[in-house]
């Protein structure tokens, strides 16, 4: 073990350890023109031009990326938390709990409980590491009463079957949002279920802080921009529903925009990066999130480890001082804010979590860098 090490150090010596994340935002320059706009209208929140033509622009592009000829909807809010929050308020039906996987960023469950409910955690399905169908429907008969909601998470970012979920909630009646934070640019269909979209710097369409609420529901996101507007329907000052000011400013939208402009490069970026670390990793057992580098690409790159070698992989990773992380820690269930939840059997999360870590990836990574954080993943699991 030691030899494999020191072996795996010398081969790369003189190449710096890359960092785990570097997230890239439009630049001062890219957003200038913008800006000027906005110091010319003098408008700067309270739904303006350009966060008017950002959501605009942000439901175009996510229209051309489905296969659906039905328009598509957007609301864009302060940030993907409060995107999951405002569609449970206005989704949910009766009832104390929300089921919802435990192997998740734990914002989906202050967004639950922010809602007005409590969070039921369910297991998620080891090959897609997502809560699934199935899963729900196995568990209903077994609840005591029946549930408010589900919300479903796409795992780091991966595509979520969007026309199951669809399907689940016309079969049971249950209505569903789907916490799709990360994988805003995996979404190949969106039905009445509501999409719910993280804009932090870290997400693939990234503003710094934001959020967007997504669906074939026009009434729906019509509800959202109201609720998010202090109740107020477009051009009144009368509160016709209950909410809060969840907007967006005309600086963010501006963002937005320059973002929408960056995100195919990004994209086709870190897709190649992506591929790179897969054929790299060719022939090491571990695994991976289907379709990861070749259907989609999201902002981090997790792998998951065999069970009996984390200690050695994390360890090799640390003694050569390359960055790596739970991003979901090991589930929301293991967080003291959530320890009294309710929850099903879990035996899939206490598997997936502690063996899953991210590992650096971002578009400035060079090849160099990636040999040299698979070279120390691989020998430590020689
Ligand atoms: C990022 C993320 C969120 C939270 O989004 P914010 O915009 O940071 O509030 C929620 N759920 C998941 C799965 C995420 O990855």
């Amino acid at each position: 073990m030691a030899d494999t090490l020191v072996t795996s150090v010398a081969d790369h010596r003189g190449e710096e350890p890359p960092a785990l994340m570097i997230p890239l935002l439009p630049t001062a320059d890219d957003i200038l023109p913008l800006l000027r706009q906005i110091d010319s209208r003098r408008v700067y929140s309270n739904d303006g031009p350009l966060a008017q033509s950002f959501r605009a622009e942000l439901a175009a592009m996510l229209q051309s990326r489905t296969s659906s000829p039905t328009p598509l909807h957007v609301a864009t809010v302060v940030n993907g938390t409060t995107a999951i929050e405002l569609a449970l308020r206005l989704r949910a039906g009766l009832g104390r709990y929300v089921i919802m996987p435990a192997y998740t960023f734990v914002a989906t469950a202050h967004a639950v409980v922010n809602a007005g409910f409590e969070p039921w955690f369910a297991d998620v399905n080891p090959q897609s590491w997502a809560l699934t169908p199935g899963i729900v429907e196995a568990l209903l008969p077994s609840l005591v009463e029946a549930p408010a909601a589900v919300v479903a998470v796409s795992p780091y970012g991966a595509p979520l079957d969007q026309h199951a979920w669809n399907a689940f909630e016309e079969r049971t009646g249950i209505p569903v949002v789907l916490d799709m934070a990360a994988g805003a640019l995996s979404l190949d269909f969106v039905g009445r279920v509501p999409a719910c979209l993280s804009l932090h710097a870290t997400k693939m369409l990234g503003i710094g802080e934001g959020g967007a609420i997504v669906s074939q529901d026009a009434e729906l996101i019509a509800a959202a921009r109201t609720a998010s507007s202090f109740g107020f329907d477009p051009g009144t000052r009368m509160a016709s529903r209950r909410g809060g000011n969840y907007r967006i400013s005309e600086y963010a939208a501006a963002i937005g925009h320059a973002a929408l402009t960056q995100m195919s490069k990004r994209e086709t970026r870190l897709k190649s990066i992506a591929q790179t670390y897969r054929s790299c990793f060719e022939g090491v057992p571990i695994g991976w999130q289907p379709g990861f580098g070749d259907n989609w690409v999201a902002m981090t790159l997790n792998i998951r480890l065999p069970a009996e070698q984390i200690e050695a992989t994390t360890v090799a990773l640390n003694t050569r001082g390359i960055p790596w992380r739970r991003w979901w820690s090991l589930g929301c269930h293991t967080h003291p804010a959530f320890a009294q939840s309710p929850c099903g059997n879990l035996t899939e999360t206490e598997s997936l979590a502690p063996a899953t870590i991210g590992l650096p990836f971002h578009e400035i990574i060079t090849e160099g860098q990636i040999r040299l954080v698979v070279d120390v993943v691989r020998k430590s699991l020689a």
